[in-house]
């Protein structure tokens, strides 16, 4: 997408300053100038999820509600004590599951998809490494997560968030091949950052709008901790909690 058009001017660039510049001494140098500026976008188009600069995923709601999005289960301790506070507040939630804990826990997918709530793809093996799987690997890796959830719910995502949040050009190919729609956030609660639960209730009622897609972590004990008294914060201040396929307007599942 954007990453087409920067890539475009910059070849335009490079060519009007190399005739521009050409019996000029600083020819070298402008175009390691352009070069280096082109890397430096690339760079921030990979980890900044929100430019949409390789990918285009959804931030943000066209309903006036936020949604819950929980990632990197599911987790055998955290994942039933978030599914019990969700259960008695009467809110549903969206988990962006890891194939591999999934295939370990399939009770728990079970569980969530009995008590109402979305199942997205988060990867099969949400390795530290994926962005630089080739694009045969992260294909694989994408369709393993997938299959994984349909064996286990014959249901099959249509939501899909990048580990880590970063995208590349290879993503951009696996996605419209395998038709996941890309997913990302407005808001990030910072959850494996913070150090109690106090911080992160502050990180999210601090910068709470309408329409936001809250990220948060079901394997953490800290985010089980403070869920209800995010819940309540957001009821005391008129903000309703909807599913995410509702306010954005999407299917969660393909038709089989
Ligand atoms: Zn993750």
């Amino acid at each position: 997408m954007k990453h087409n058009v920067v890539t475009a001017i910059v070849g335009i660039l490079l060519v009007l300053c190399g005739f521009a510049f050409w019996e000029t001494g600083y020819v070298e140098i402008i175009l390691g100038l352009i070069l280096v500026l082109y890397l430096i976008s690339t760079g921030y188009g990979s980890y900044q999820i929100r430019a949409n600069y390789f990918v285009k995923s959804i931030h943000r709601g066209k309903k006036k509600a936020v949604a819950l999005t929980f990632d990197d289960g599911p987790d055998p301790e955290n994942t039933p004590r978030i599914l019990a506070i969700l259960k008695e507040k009467g809110v549903k939630a969206t988990f962006f599951v890891i194939g591999k804990k999934a295939e370990k826990y399939p009770e728990l997918l079970h569980q969530m998809d009995r008590e109402g709530h979305i199942i997205a793809n988060h990867s099969y093996s949400h390795h530290y490494l994926i962005a630089l799987f080739s694009t045969d690997r992260l294909r694989k890796d994408l369709k393993h997560c997938t299959e994984v959830i349909l064996q286990t719910l014959g249901k099959s995502p249509a939501f899909f968030r990048p580990p880590f949040g970063v995208t590349n050009p290879r993503y951009r190919a696996v996605l419209k091949e395998t038709k996941l729609q890309s997913i990302g956030w407005s808001l990030r609660s910072f959850d494996t950052r913070v150090k109690n639960k106090y911080q992160l209730i502050q990180n999210v009622i601090s910068k709470l709008q309408k329409r936001d897609i809250i990220l948060l972590h079901d394997n953490l004990s800290v985010t089980a901790d403070a869920l209800e008294d995010l819940i309540e914060h957001c009821r005391s201040k008129n903000i309703e909690i909807r599913p995410l396929p509702e306010i954005i307007n999407k299917e969660p599942y393909e038709t089989l």
